[in-house]
C-alpha cells in the first residue's frame, strides 16, 4: 500500500449482509459503474473482478465501488485497496478497508456514497444520485 491511506472500519452487524452473492448484484453495480470490470483484484483471487463482485465479502466489493468512485471523480487509478477483518480484534462483523488516496477528503466521501451504494443494491437504503455525488466529489479536487 502507498504512503497515504484512509483506514474505514465497516460493521455489519446483519450476518446475511456480509457476504455479496450473486450475479444480480454484481450486475447491478456493473451497469451503474462500467469502470468496475478494468479493476484488478490483489487478494491472490485467481477470478477476475466479475466473479468476484459475485461472491465476495460485501467491504471488499465496498472497496472496489469507492475505488472506482475516486477514479470517476478525478482520482488516479493506480489507487489500490484493501479488504481486512478479524472479529476476534475489531469487533464481530467489522472489517477494515484501506483506501490509497491522494485526497483524503474525495477518500472518504467516496466510501460514504460506496456504502449507501451497497446498501441499496443489498435492498436496505434509498437509490443514490451517483452523478450528483461524482459531480460534487470531482468538485472537492477543484
Ligand atoms: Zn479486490
Amino acid at each position: 500500500m502507498g504512503e497515504f491511506a484512509v483506514v474505514a472500519l465497516i460493521r455489519i452487524p446483519d450476518r446475511s449482509h456480509r457476504r455479496l452473492s450473486g450475479d444480480a448484484s454484481a450486475r447491478k453495480l456493473i451497469e451503474i459503474l462500467p469502470g468496475l470490470t478494468r479493476h484488478s483484484c490483489e487478494n491472490g483471487s485467481a477470478h477476475g473482478i466479475l466473479a468476484e463482485l459475485t461472491d465476495t465479502e460485501t467491504a471488499h466489493a465496498l472497496e472496489h465501488v469507492a475505488l472506482e468512485i475516486m477514479a470517476q471523480a478525478g482520482s488516479p487509478r493506480e489507487l489500490r485497496g484493501r479488504t481486512e477483518w478479524d472479529f476476534v480484534r475489531d469487533g464481530d462483523g467489522v472489517f477494515q478497508v484501506t483506501i490509497e488516496y491522494e485526497r483524503d477528503d474525495v477518500a472518504v466521501g467516496s466510501l460514504r456514497v460506496a456504502r449507501d451504494l451497497l446498501e441499496w443494491t443489498m435492498g436496505v437504503g434509498e437509490p443514490v444520485d451517483l452523478g450528483g455525488a461524482i459531480a460534487l466529489l470531482g468538485a472537492l479536487r477543484a
